[in-house]
């Protein structure tokens, strides 16, 4: 078996850890003689799965009481309408910070079901850098502030948390993309009012959506709002609602627990720090590669560049997967090239891709 460096921004790689032990339980899961595949969600066998991932998860974001975590169905995609259909409660007004290509994507939907001021944006700049919440423009009374805190294909990430007591605006809920770096750094989960994100980049396989809401946001939604999307259903019914994506879960749960052997947050986003260190330092030393973002607001996760004479990037494409680096064509509506490299990503693989990168230039330039 030989396995790749794989910097697909999603589905991205997994640990090793965590796909061989689920390999080992594939056929007999702790000796019940079932994959987890096979079972059924309300048996004893995946109800304790899924409570153990629940647990873990809330332990690692240190979530506090007054949080629910829900896993759903349908991806952050959904999210951008279930989230109004959920949170309107009334309100006329929805407030979106746009960052990138998928806030952009996420007030868009929302104009379906609420009206939506954008806050904020940052289009100016190409979307290269994060607004200041000094620079927000909040509407009178919204339903909440819509935010994406890792613009995962403009490799962005919001330097601060959104706080809107700092604005005078605490009352409003945060809600918060985080599909591509939830996990990968220790936050307050106090300033938000709904954190949501896919799983497929940071914590397991498609098919599983991680939203983490508070409680006082629940029992809100819009009469037409599909059972399985109402959040207070899905909360009521322990995620059971309908039939969760159990495998998925089984895997995020593996996850949480490789998270906690690895020390955790803390521990988790020191590495992560060192990882994009290596990366950027030899990006902005470099007079043949270049990336583009304000350097505050550099996304830790991905990380878009490009070659100064683009008439290489085929080459460089071959050259790497020949090399075992692979994944690395940029977003086809930024262009170049995209390096993520989530919590799975050893510093290995950063360093294998940077070994390349210089050998590259050193041959090309
Ligand atoms: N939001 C962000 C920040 C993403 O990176 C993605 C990823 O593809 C999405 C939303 C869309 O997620 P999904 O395809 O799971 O609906």
């Amino acid at each position: 078996m030989s396995r790749v460096w794989n910097f697909s921004a999603g589905p991205a790689a997994l640990p090793e850890e965590v796909l061989r032990q689920a390999a080992d339980e594939m056929l007999d899961w702790q000796g019940s003689g079932m994959g987890v595949m096979e079972m059924s969600h309300r048996g004893k066998e995946f109800t304790a799965i899924a409570a153990q991932a629940e647990a873990d998860l809330r332990e690692l974001l240190a979530v506090p009481a007054n949080y629910r975590i829900l896993f759903m169905q349908g991806g952050a995609i959904a999210e951008n309408a279930i989230i109004p259909m959920n949170l309107m409660g009334g309100r006329r007004v929805a407030d979106y910070v746009v960052t990138g290509a998928w806030s952009q994507k996420s007030q868009k939907e929302a104009r379906k079901y609420a009206e939506v001021n954008i806050v904020a944006t940052s289009e100016a700049s190409g979307f290269a850098t994060v607004p200041p919440m000094t620079d927000w423009r909040l509407s009178a009374d919204p339903a909440y502030v819509f935010t994406c805190t890792n613009e995962t294909i403009g490799g962005v990430e919001y330097p601060f948390e959104p706080d809107l007591t700092q604005i005078g605006c605490g009352e409003v809920p945060v809600v918060a993309d985080m599909s591509s770096h939830i996990l990968s750094r220790a936050i307050d989960v106090a300033k938000y009012g709904l954190i949501f994100g896919g799983a497929q980049k940071n914590i397991g396989p498609a098919g599983l959506t991680i939203v983490i809401v508070r409680e006082d946001l629940l029992g809100r939604a819009m009469p037409h709002c599909p059972s399985a999307f109402d959040y207070k259903t899905v909360a009521d019914n322990g995620s059971m609602y309908n039939t969760p994506p159990t495998y998925a879960i089984y895997i995020a749960g593996l996850v949480f627990q490789w998270l906690k052997r690895e020390g955790g947050l803390a521990a988790v986003e020191a590495h992560n720090i060192a990882k994009a260190k290596l990366l950027y330092d030899f990006l902005d030393a470099s007079d043949f590669y270049e990336n583009r973002i304000d350097p505050a607001c550099r996304s830790r996760m991905n990380v878009p560049f490009f070659l100064k004479d683009e008439s290489l990037n085929e080459a460089f494409l071959a050259e790497s997967r020949a090399a075992g680096l692979v994944q690395l064509k940029g977003h086809k509506s930024v262009g170049g090239m995209r390096a993520s490299i989530y919590n799975a990503m050893p510093i290995a693989g950063v360093q294998a891709l940077v070994d390349f990168m210089r050998d590259f230039a050193a041959r090309r330039g």
